[in-house]
């Protein structure tokens, strides 16, 4: 079953809204690590309400979410572009021990020095154009509520967010509350009716009931009173987009030297990616062409196929 994003809106209203089942991501994000279930919940869920604020970016670019924490759990990125082309990372601390029933803030904020970040990142940037960043101190004890105060304080947009995720599943519900056009922020009465009813409706959803639910039913479900109109669905999927080339590139800024001294240790550098868990090996004649100048790592990369 391929993962779906399905857009709407409500008629005569400045609300709109989205529900979205990442779990095939999610599945693939997973497949070649385990995380302990409270980290396993929080990235799910991340994963979602990422796919979920993808529809902000208003250029052709990539979203990308993190949250770096002070405590067992030291980060979270998830990145989802104008494709929806999604891929999500966890990393723990070292000898890092986890609780089964581990909140939120005992997993990012115990010394309370976590922050949030979220980069908007076009994809082709004019000369000088840079990424966009909002740094803040986390603020909530779940990621919708993280999500929702930096929303409202960051973005002066009112969103809710309603998330879900175990091992196997991550689905997330999104409402939003758009400013009028010419970006004048005035509630008429309906906007605000509108407004209120939406969200009573999607907070009688229980998390179990969006584990166990597709996204079509669930939006039949909550809504099926409204006036809404449906766009078509969207698919979000996995893709990472590492290359060896990249990884020559991350090698290259390390420096000569201590790529050649981890060389005489180790007699190969292996790099496995972050994010799919993609192996890429440098032996030494590859770092040699790394950092001479007459070889173009293009060319260096055409000529050395990845080895396993
Ligand atoms: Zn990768």
């Amino acid at each position: 079953m391929a993962d779906t994003m399905q857009k709407f809106v409500f008629e005569d209203a400045t609300v709109r809204g989205e529900l979205v089942d990442v779990s095939e991501t999610w599945k693939q994000v997973q497949a070649r690590r385990d995380y302990p279930q409270p980290v396993k919940t929080v990235l799910g869920e991340m994963l979602a309400a990422t796919a979920l604020l993808s529809a902000n970016l208003k250029f052709n670019g990539a979203i990308i979410m993190q949250i770096y924490g002070d405590g067992p759990l030291r980060l979270l990125v998830v990145e989802c572009d104008s494709d929806l082309n999604m891929r999500a990372t966890a990393k723990l601390a070292d000898n890092a021990v986890v609780s089964d029933d581990a909140t939120l803030p005992e997993l990012v904020n115990v010394k309370g020095q976590g922050r949030f970040v979220i980069t908007l990142d076009p994809k082709d940037k004019l000369p000088g154009q840079q990424a966009y960043q909002g740094i803040v101190p986390l603020d909530g004890d779940t990621v919708a509520t993280v999500i929702e105060n930096y929303m409202l304080r960051s973005e002066q947009l009112d969103t809710k967010l309603w998330l879900a995720a175990d091992s196997e599943v991550s689905r997330g519900l999104l409402l939003q509350k758009l400013p009028h056009e010419g970006g004048i922020v005035i509630d008429t009465e309906n906007d605000l009716a509108t407004w209120d009813r939406a969200v009573m409706l999607a907070s009688t959803l229980r998390p179990e009931e969006m584990m166990s639910t597709d996204v079509k039913t669930l939006m039949r479900r909550l809504f099926w009173e409204e006036t809404i109109r449906v766009f078509d669905p969207q698919h979000p999927h996995f893709l990472c987009t590492c290359t060896r080339e990249k990884v020559g590139t991350m090698l290259q800024m390390l420096g000569q030297e201590e790529v050649n001294s981890a060389l005489e240790e180790l007699g190969k550098l292996a790099v496995d990616c972050d994010f799919c868990g993609q192996h890429y090996e440098f032996d030494p004649v590859d770092c040699a062409h790394l950092f001479t100048t007459e070889a173009p790592v293009e060319t260096l990369i055409a000529a050395s196929p990845i080895k396993h």
